[in-house]
């Protein structure tokens, strides 16, 4: 969303460029994912694009930093996978296009505004995918009064989305918010946040994941698909921070 009195106020290093880091600098640009492809059966190693090494956990020699907990994906408690809103999976201003996926009118202390909301590539697919692997949760800077009715966009039918965390949820934090994902969450080694700006996992820094925030500028942004090898791998681990913090510099 464009400037707004909804949203937080940005500082320079939740600008676009603070978020390229070892995930978000370089994504693959094929990571074996089709998004027009029926979901199919988990994998239980990482692929392409983790920064995992290859190998078949448990066979001698052969390195490996996933553990997993039982055999198959079965009896596995889902993990969290929170998912920041805004430049993260939509884009809205209140300048818009009859391109905009919708529109969607915000009204606060009696004053309506118009927003157009356009949805990042791929996020469809991506939320129906991630939810058969985590519980989805949306944590937001943004006030409940525009982000509840985005939120209800992306999940028209309420099957993907079981958590929603507002901006009364977030840490101020110098000129912005931080989400301190106890609130969600008390057991960090079960919870990841993607978030395009990572003064949102200042509190829980090894519990994030960066993306490029998508501000409706690329219609052939994939930077949602490139997560998901990493997404795949991580529902397998027993603390996902002992293999996110190998990713910090
Ligand atoms: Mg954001």
């Amino acid at each position: 969303m464009n400037a707004s009195p909804l949203r937080r106020r940005r500082t320079s290093s939740g600008a676009s460029n603070s978020t390229a880091s070892s995930f978000g600098a370089s994504p693959p640009k094929n990571t074996g994912y089709n998004a027009n492809a029926e979901p199919s059966t988990p994998k239980r190693a990482a692929g392409r694009g983790s920064g995992l090494a290859p190998g078949t956990p448990g066979t001698p020699g052969t390195p490996s930093l996933i553990t997993t907990t039982g055999p198959a994906s079965e009896g596995l408690r889902k993990k969290t996978l929170v998912l920041d809103l805004d430049e993260t999976l939509i884009h809205s201003s209140p300048q818009g296009s009859y391109r905009a996926h919708h529109r969607i009118e915000v009204v606060i202390d009696k004053v309506a505004c118009l927003y157009y909301v356009y949805k990042r590539p791929h996020v469809d697919y991506f939320l129906r995918k991630v939810s058969e692997w985590y519980k989805i949760v949306i944590f937001t800077a943004s006030m409940a009064e525009y982000a509840d009715p985005v939120i209800d966009l992306l999940d028209v039918q309420g099957k993907y989305i079981s958590g929603r965390y507002f901006r009364e949820s977030c840490v101020p934090h110098d000129s912005s918010y931080a989400k301190d994902l106890a609130a969600v969450d008390p057991d960090l080694s079960q919870i990841v946040l993607v978030d395009n700006s990572p003064l949102s996992y200042f509190i829980n820094p090894t519990n994030g994941i960066p993306i490029q925030p998508w501000i409706n500028s690329d219609p052939k942004d994939e930077a949602l698909l490139d997560l998901l090898p990493l997404l795949d791998a991580l529902r397998f681990t027993d603390d996902v921070r002992s293999i996110l913090s190998l990713r910090l510099v």
